[in-house]
């Protein structure tokens, strides 16, 4: 049997899916070839990021004002190309710092122009998501991370954060890695949205990007793999694309669309997240990390009260099959990665151990 996956990515995939994906790793679409071994320009895969394309845009109602690619690099290089791409000479971006993937996207504008950070919540070690933000600048974009996979927070709402965009006539961008197709959206209050696959979508090797296309800045001088315009002109494959984690993101995206698309998703989601908080909340050896309104619906935090009691927890996990309940070495305690693909049942049997515990302190 396999272990309950808590993991924080790369994570859990649907079981369908992965089994999908090894059939095609044996032969794809009767070609007597592997998904490994074809030519990205192949009509099997030229197909496969069509058709992976075709379901981002119908699972998140996107028009085609937007363009949606498929890059490699992981969110972090998107932390650059973001910068680069929506920059204007002399202008200043600004950021949202809610945790470590902020910090290192700031890190990247710094190094590309004047950057500002308009909103913290590092005083109390990112646990809540900050909600006065001022921006007093001209500023050319605003950028935040809409789930921080570390610390367990989440903006439930991008209503303010687009209103204070158009307010400053900037762009919005969002790393949406930990969250994208978690719930449902309203894209067009975005001008760029990029996600690492390996944690809601597929596995790592892929980036999803979606970009307005009027939104872009046109500039002929930029290296030709940062410069968004390449790869929308190339539809994706300006060089190889990283081709399997594209096919098994695409078998992902059939499965939101079978399970009645994200809105189904989302009320599963909600559930889940649910159930585990209220374990955190009344299991008297249980306390939750960050703030009640901020929390995380893909990335639970929490810890036990009492030290003497976590080698007993950790134990009881480690025989009954739950992998990836540490928190990051930057928060400590724990951390119950629940991303789409995570059942109901496995929270229930995380619950189960948590309440076991009390039996055996
Ligand atoms: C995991 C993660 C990243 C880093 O992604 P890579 O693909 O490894 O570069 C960035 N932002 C967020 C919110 C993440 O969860």
């Amino acid at each position: 049997m396999k272990k309950h996956n808590f993991s924080a990515g790369p994570s859990i995939l649907e079981s369908n899916v992965i089994r999908k994906a090894s059939q095609g790793v044996l032969e794809i679409n009767n070609t007597a070839l592997s998904i490994l071994e074809i030519s990205h320009r192949s009509s099997e895969f030229t197909q496969i990021i069509e058709e992976a394309k075709t379901l981002t845009k119908e699972l998140l109602n996107i028009g085609d004002d937007y363009e949606i690619l498929f890059l490699q690099g992981g969110a972090s290089l998107q932390f650059y190309m973001a910068a680069l791409n929506f920059s204007r000479p002399n202008g200043t971006a600004a950021y949202i710092d809610t945790g470590t993937w902020s910090t290192k996207a700031i890190k990247e504008s710094e190094k590309i122009g004047k950057t500002i950070t308009v909103a913290s919540s590092k005083d109390k070690n990112y646990t809540y998501i900050p909600n006065n933000i001022n921006i007093n600048n001209n500023i050319d974009y605003l950028h935040f991370t809409s789930n921080n996979t570390i610390y367990g927070t989440q903006f439930h709402t991008f209503h303010k954060l687009s209103q204070l965009a158009k307010q400053n006539s900037a762009k919005l961008i969002c790393d949406m890695s930990s969250d994208i197709f978690s719930k449902q959206i309203d894209v067009n209050q975005f001008d760029l949205i990029y996600a690492g696959a390996q944690k809601n979508l597929g596995p790592a090797g892929a980036t999803l990007v979606i970009v307005k296309k009027e939104s872009l800045i046109k500039n002929g001088n930029l290296p030709t793999y940062l410069n968004y315009n390449t790869h929308i002109d190339k539809k994706s494959m300006f060089n190889t694309p990283p081709v399997f984690s594209i096919y098994v993101s695409m078998l992902t995206l059939r499965w939101l669309k079978s399970l009645g698309g994200i809105k189904s998703i989302e009320q599963e989601n909600n559930k889940k997240a649910s159930l585990l908080y209220n374990e955190i909340d009344n299991n008297p050896l249980f306390v939750g990390i960050v703030n009640k309104e901020d929390r995380s619906k893909m990335n639970v935090t929490f810890d036990i009260r009492n030290a003497d009691h976590k080698l007993k927890f950790e134990k009881l996990c480690l025989e009954n099959g739950i992998n990836g309940i540490y928190g990051h070495r930057s928060v400590g305690g724990y951390r119950a990665s629940i991303y789409n693909a995570l059942k109901i049942s496995s929270v229930c049997f995380l619950i189960e151990l948590m309440r076991k515990l009390k039996q055996i302190i």
